[in-house]
């Protein structure tokens, strides 16, 4: 398995800032001339993930025993993805039940009847092609096989509201591969409100946001112009990263 993606970082002469929401310690603004690299960025990035970001993966892999439920979901069910929800992202679905997760997608795999007990997909068994209980062995199965321990499905990890809102898939960032519009905009102002209400940006201004499609918002969102509101767009940049784990 690995884990692959970008970093937003903001560059202002020779000092980097890494830009991502909390979760995974973020790494604290460095100057290029410090380090001894050809590629400075890279190479502190790629260090500081592979010290803390395996931590994080580790923690969620290895020593609970828990794997994320594939039927797993932060978005509830019936919502418009054109309207911010009122979620917060700790807080996961039942793809199938449409419901709060009561055991929270996290299948213990040393403790099949607890997760027999704790799964509630009995409340939506008009929705599965055999009976629930059936259901739940064979998903407790599968995912004890290792058939769904990928990437895809951990806790910590979020979707991205632009990329749902592109309907790409979806699609579940790493922690450091999120940041927020919010924190990269000065003090509030009225003005800077009603021009985002305006473009339709407003409400989603402290939802999770991928450092592509960030880096894409003046491209997306024409109307508004950033610089007046602090957001210089060319001081921005992604950087790849992969960890790879056995
Ligand atoms: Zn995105």
């Amino acid at each position: 398995m690995h884990f692959e993606g970008t970093v937003l970082v903001e560059v202002d002469g020779n000092v980097v800032t890494p830009h991502w929401r909390g979760r995974v310690p973020r790494l604290p603004s460095f100057d290029t001339r410090s380090v001894d690299s050809d590629t400075p960025i890279e190479s502190v990035i790629e260090e500081w993930l592979e010290r803390y970001g395996r931590q994080w993966v580790n923690e969620f892999t290895g020593s609970n025993n828990k794997v994320n439920c594939p039927d797993g979901t932060l978005v509830p069910g019936d919502i418009d993805p054109g309207v911010p929800t009122t979620a917060t992202p700790d807080i996961w679905y039942c793809k199938i039940t449409g419901e709060t997760c009561p055991i929270q997608a996290l299948i213990p795999t040393d403790d099949e009847a607890a997760f027999i007990n704790g799964c509630n997909v009995e409340n939506a068994a008009e929705e599965l092609d055999r009976p629930p209980k059936r259901y739940k062995k064979d998903l407790f199965q599968a995912v004890c096989s290792g058939k769904f321990t990928g990437e895809h499905h951990m806790m910590g990890r979020e979707g991205c509201w632009r990329c749902q809102q592109k309907r790409d898939r979806e699609d579940l960032h790493d922690p450091w591969a999120l940041t927020e519009l919010y924190s990269h905009l000065e003090e509030e102002t009225m003005e800077r409100k009603i021009a985002f209400r305006q473009a339709g940006l407003e409400s989603w201004v402290g939802h999770p946001i991928c450092a592509e499609c960030f880096l894409e918002l003046p491209d997306s969102f024409p109307d508004i112009e950033f610089s007046e509101w602090g957001v210089d767009f060319d001081r921005y940049r992604t950087v790849p990263y992969r960890l790879d784990f056995d």
